[in-house]
């Protein structure tokens, strides 16, 4: 548990209703940075324009105002929700040149495969034995300069791609501890994992958007959910191709459905609205969310609190006891 003040955000995309699982992730980074009195940040992760769901941010805002999970910073606070900083399509400009600078020290290199291609790959990929999702063969990354200035030229459309290190470096999660995680390279047919950092439209992709948030809005805590462990090895890549340092991570494990899948957004599982809908008090949502994974120290748990308010989790919250 940190000493000096965390800086936290709540990165949603807006691509269905906030459910009890997000609303959990965003408790939690909320309550380390309020009990550490640092920052809770709102920032909308918004540039897979294919997956928008109409609706989805108001609900977004919606959901953590009936919880009373206010946010520091972030469009709403700006009064201008056209420029707000913490909406990921108004930054597209800050990570094409995040890019370019990957580029420039040839950390990342453009890539002109067409999807026919990309897929075919991909097929093939799956029909390895055993099957790998790693399935780029690299054709582009040696491409001469003379070369890619010509397919400039001809206005063909690129990705951008991180050239992945042969190892990625291993981190420290506070929950998991040491995680050296590499990606599952089939011996027989060499594929590398180098992830789309930017789409041919221009819009970045998870990856690169998220690294360059965390870094510039100065986040020290990342608390997100399991799901996206496999990424955090691609985000260190990042980290260490800028010259970073990387915040602290805490990935925490899922809510799932009693049938144990995954709460899906899209079809408005757990919806935290819907739950206000069927008269559930927020005060109880906040307390179920927040003993779904963390204790308060034992005594008092037994002893006074059937329900906590937000004041004294904000008091009580410690990671140690996650
Ligand atoms: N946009 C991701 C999500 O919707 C955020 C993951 C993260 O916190 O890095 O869950």
């Amino acid at each position: 548990h940190p000493k000096t003040p965390a800086r936290t955000r709540f990165a949603p995309s807006p691509t269905g209703f906030l459910h009890m699982g997000s609303l959990r992730t965003a408790l939690y980074n909320y309550l380390l940075a309020k009990n550490t009195g640092g920052q809770f940040l709102l920032r909308l992760e918004d540039t897979d324009q294919n997956r928008l769901v109409k609706g989805a941010e108001q609900n977004i805002y919606d959901s953590l105002r009936w919880c009373n999970l206010e946010y520091d910073e972030g469009p709403e606070k700006n009064n201008n929700t056209e420029m707000g900083p913490y909406r990921q399509s108004d930054r597209s400009k800050i990570y094409q040149e995040h890019a370019q600078k990957l580029l420039d020290t040839g950390h990342a290199y453009r890539c002109f495969c067409s999807k026919e291609r990309l897929d075919g790959l991909r097929e093939s990929a799956q029909r390895l034995k055993p099957p790998t999702t790693v399935s780029y063969d690299r054709k582009c990354a040696h491409l001469h300069e003379k070369d890619i200035q010509n397919l400039l030229k001809e206005g063909k459309e690129f990705t951008i791609r991180l050239r992945s290190p042969a190892k990625y470096p291993p981190f420290e999660d506070l929950l998991h501890g040491k995680l050296d995680m590499q990606p599952q390279v089939n011996p027989s047919e060499i594929r590398y994992d180098d992830p789309i950092l930017l789409k041919s439209d221009g819009l970045p992709t998870y990856h690169l958007a998220n690294v360059v948030d965390d870094h510039m809005m100065k986040i020290t805590h990342v608390i997100r959910g399991e799901e996206w462990l496999p990424s955090t090895p691609k985000h260190m890549a990042l980290y260490e191709a800028f010259g970073w340092n990387a915040p602290k991570f805490i990935h925490i494990p899922l809510l799932t459905t009693i049938a144990e899948k995954k709460l899906s957004k899209r079809k408005g599982d757990a919806s935290v609205m819907a739950l206000q809908k069927k008269g559930i008090l927020p005060e109880a949502l906040i307390n179920f969310s927040a003993l779904f994974g963390w204790s308060p120290p034992r005594k008092l748990s037994i002893e006074k609190h059937d329900c906590f308010s937000l004041e004294e989790l904000v008091k009580l919250f410690n990671l140690n006891h996650l």
